[in-house]
């Protein structure tokens, strides 16, 4: 099988049995991503031969017996999670001369795994986004094309490099954030699966803050297997992250066995949404019947408040976010343009590293946290985001997990959605009420459109109930027997 195929559990099976060794498997990777980068513009910085020492220091580990399931498997890593001595962007031109001197927990928990580190892979600026498109370092391409047709998609958002590297077989798996949705959807347009956990699951330590209380750290891979391996060295608790959760690490591999029998699931009624595609609701149906013949109980449940959702998101995500980019003032990290006083040193480094989606997100959130307005628009959103998280513990009461789709369509073009911003917030209507209640959802891969592009289902599960998200998306992965490839990829000849 070819290096740049494999899923992590069979490369990792390879590895212990020296049937490959983690040198061959990161020069393959870095092979592919100078073969496939210059088109995809997935990564923002390669690290060649960082990759190839820590494959070396792999190989070690791995003779010496103090290997784990992770040791030498080749990673891309969000430009979001600050990395020791390696340029740091946000997908932001204000940050395009940062190295952080230090190294996010996340990424240091997966360092210690002995994972190999490929580079540093696009993102929405600040993460904010659901194409890939304000990126300051250009738009990512899905390495999907819709049948017959060679124009560029997007590959979704914010997680667009990671997507785009995994589906393209850049990496094995690569870590992604999500704070309204942005493991969740781009893993659905591009075939994979991405599980953002419950919040307070993984320290968000390092990880260049968007929206303090609704960023996850998560990962995507081309399993759900995978996912779980990985998410199994990127959780824990740390004590440099105050809302980092206190709490025991279950076997997540193992739970995703565990398969559905018995176990009850819930269809909300409110997410059957005027205007849906017909295709999303067929693959939402097809969804619940696999369910039902692997064992599992359906049955409907309301989440009333769904439809404010995406409002009360827009709302907080943009408030929180005014507050965490006013440390960017060209005295403490990265870029500066001089001016004649403090005050327009300020403004114009503010005004020419920032992009327009995050300027307009700063002046929401300044506007939504204004004395006059705070009332109206802040308290109110916070309100009933108490209202959004007990919709899902009364639901919860009843069912083990929900099933929803991911996201309102297949990827779309680029260029397409993105007249007005609103339209493109429309993306993160399935997503944004699990980001805002904190509990854990994953996207699996679950079919195609007739167009011949990936779709995805989204299984959402109870506070620190990792184990039967993956339990269910594991069971939706193997009834649907997602066997589809991208057409750009490593290995591929066209
Ligand atoms: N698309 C959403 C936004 O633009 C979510 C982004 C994210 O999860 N980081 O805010």
């Amino acid at each position: 099988m070819s290096l740049t195929n494999m899923t992590i559990a069979e490369a990792g099976a390879a590895l212990a049995t020296s049937k490959i060794s983690a040198v061959e498997l990161t020069a393959a990777h870095n092979d592919a991503i100078a073969a496939l980068n210059p088109r995809l513009n997935a990564f923002i910085t390669t690290t060649p031969e960082l990759a190839l020492s820590q494959a070396k220091a792999a190989d070690a580990r791995l003779k010496a017996g103090s290997a784990g399931p992770l040791t030498g498997i080749p990673l891309a890593i969000k430009d979001l999670f600050c990395t020791a001595g390696i340029r740091t962007t946000a997908g932001s031109k204000i940050l395009s001369p940062f190295v952080p001197p230090y190294e996010s927990t996340v990424t240091q928990q997966l360092l210690d795994a002995g994972t190999v580190f490929l580079g540093k892979v696009n993102l929405d600026e600040f993460a904010m986004g659901s194409a890939n498109i304000t990126s300051a370092y250009g738009t990512v391409e899905n390495p999907w094309k819709r049948n017959g047709s060679d124009a560029k998609l997007v590959p979704g958002g914010s997680s667009g490099g990671s997507a785009a590297a995994v589906a393209a077989r850049l990496a094995m798996g690569a870590t992604g954030t999500d704070t309204g949705g942005s493991i969740r959807q781009p893993a659905a347009f591009t075939g994979l699966a991405g599980i953002k956990p419950t919040y307070g699951r993984c320290s968000r330590y390092g990880i260049i803050a968007f929206s303090s209380s609704l960023d996850q750290a998560g990962p995507m891979a081309r399993t759900v297997e995978d996912c779980a391996i990985l998410l199994q060295a990127m959780a824990g608790f740390d004590p440099k992250d105050s809302t980092s959760a206190e709490r025991a690490l279950p076997d997540f591999r193992a739970a995703t066995k565990g398969g559905v029998r018995g176990k009850k699931i819930g269809i909300p009624a409110e997410y059957r949404m005027d205007g849906m595609s017909p295709e999303i609701l067929a693959l939402w149906e097809q969804g619940i019947a696999w369910l039902k013949a692997e064992g599992a109980e359906v049955r409907e449940i309301s989440l009333p408040h769904t439809k404010y959702g995406l409002p009360v998101y827009y709302i907080v995500a943009p408030a929180e976010a005014s507050s965490n980019l006013a440390r960017y003032d060209g005295v403490r990290f990265g870029a500066r343009v001089d001016g004649e006083d403090l005050i327009d040193m300020y403004e114009r480094t503010r005004a020419a590293g920032f992009g327009a989606e995050v300027k307009r997100r700063i002046m929401i959130g300044t506007y939504v946290l204004s004395a006059g307005y705070y009332d109206a628009y802040y308290l109110r959103a916070q309100k009933i985001r108490a209202l959004i998280l007990r919709d899902f513990e009364t639901a919860f009461a009843d069912v083990d997990a929900i099933l929803t789709p991911t996201a309102p369509s297949a990827a779309f073009g680029l260029g397409e959605k993105m007249d007005d911003p609103v339209t493109m917030y429309l993306n993160d209507v399935f997503t944004v009420p699990a980001s805002l209640a904190g509990v854990p959802a994953m996207s699996v891969p679950a079919g195609l459109s007739a167009e011949g592009l990936p779709l995805g289902l989204q299984v959402i599960g109870k506070h620190f109930d990792e184990e039967t998200v993956l339990s269910v998306s594991a069971a939706l992965e193997r009834a649907a027997g997602f066997s589809a490839l991208p057409t750009i990829r490593a290995g591929a000849s066209a």
